[in-house]
């Protein structure tokens, strides 16, 4: 079930308030043991039973086998609830899976891999990569269009401050020399968000974006930049509020949606991370959209949430630190 809808039907039965939060100390109390975090991992991944994650099969049986307890008859080969996931090939104990998957999950800010090394006791490389299968769970893909009403706007990241112009400091402005762009769109009734890195931010680039993202008919908020000129064109009511002139709110014409999660990103990005690398933004930036999508919701259903986009996916560490031309960075 996609988030919003999971929200929708949480908004419907509980108010923010009602939410039920759990302590990382009552989280890592439900797991005595290893076996009882493989299971729990399993219970989300085979909710309807177990199915062999290369095949789909369900003649699958127990196996004597140490890391794979399960042996699939169609394939002839043993799997566990990490075979084909981004978990697949890791060592390290599910307990410190689920430790870092419920600090990731529920840290607004995010956790410098430094501070997860020491956390979950192991070494910072290992914490980097694991926070970033992480991320990749997170990726959105949903397929829904957001409609109704609709904010979209953009920002910039990166770049170094002290290269900067005086006048140019704390202000990210648009077109920053050094800065990569990323494209916000929020649906207001689900206060749902996602967040796309682009290349650069002219009118086709964000147009394009907007029909990718909204459907049709839906009212877009935007600031006055000419980029989003022409919306209308594309079957859009677009309201847009004049920052240009020091105007921020003008009836329902306020981007103020998007504008409290750049905020957020960038507390994120100055105090716990330093820096996102155009290579890497986009994962940063799906994080972010994440956490802030199922804050009103369980503690257990962010955490269920993650641990569901975790499977049928792959990151080798090499493919993470290669670049464009496949060296090694
Ligand atoms: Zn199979």
């Amino acid at each position: 079930m996609e988030i919003r809808n999971l929200l929708a039907v949480y908004s419907m039965t509980k108010s923010k308030k009602d939410r039920k939060r759990v302590s990382l100390y009552e989280f890592m109390d439900k797991f005595q043991t290893e076996q009882d975090a493989m299971e729990y991992i399993e219970s989300i991944r085979w909710a309807n039973g177990r199915v062999c994650p290369r095949c789909n099969a369900r003649e699958t049986s127990r196996a004597s086998h140490k890391t794979m307890p399960y042996w699939c008859k169609p394939c002839r080969k043993y799997f566990s609830v990490k075979t084909g996931s981004l978990m697949e090939e890791s060592r390290l104990p599910y307990k410190k899976w689920l430790m870092a998957i419920y600090l990731l999950s529920t840290s607004l800010k995010g956790v410098a891999s430094t501070k997860l090394g020491n956390d979950i006791a192991v070494r910072q490389p290992t914490a980097w990569f694991m926070a970033h299968r992480i991320r990749t769970a997170w990726a959105n893909n949903a397929s829904q269009l957001f409609g109704c009403e609709v904010e979209v706007d953009e920002t910039y990241i990166g770049g170094k401050e002290k290269n900067k112009h005086k006048d140019q400091k704390l202000n990210a402005g648009r077109g920053t020399v050094g800065k990569t762009a990323v494209v916000g769109i929020k649906e207001r009734d689900s206060k749902q968000i996602k967040s796309i890195k682009v290349a650069d931010t002219k009118a086709i680039t964000l147009h394009q974006i907007v029909c990718d993202a909204v459907a049709d008919g839906s009212t877009v908020y935007t600031d006055d930049a000419t980029a989003y000129e022409g919306l209308e064109k594309q079957g859009y009511t677009h309201e847009t509020v004049k920052h240009s002139v020091g105007e921020y709110v003008k009836g329902q014409a306020h981007i103020n949606g998007t504008e409290s999660f750049w905020s957020c990103l960038k507390r994120g990005y100055y105090g716990i991370y330093h820096k996102m690398s155009p290579k890497h933004l986009q994962k940063y930036v799906d994080e972010f959209s994440a956490r802030q999508n199922v804050r009103a919701l369980d503690t257990m259903v962010q955490i269920d949430c993650t641990i569901r986009g975790l499977f049928n996916k792959r990151l080798k560490y090499a493919d993470l630190i290669s670049g464009p031309d496949g060296r090694l960075h």
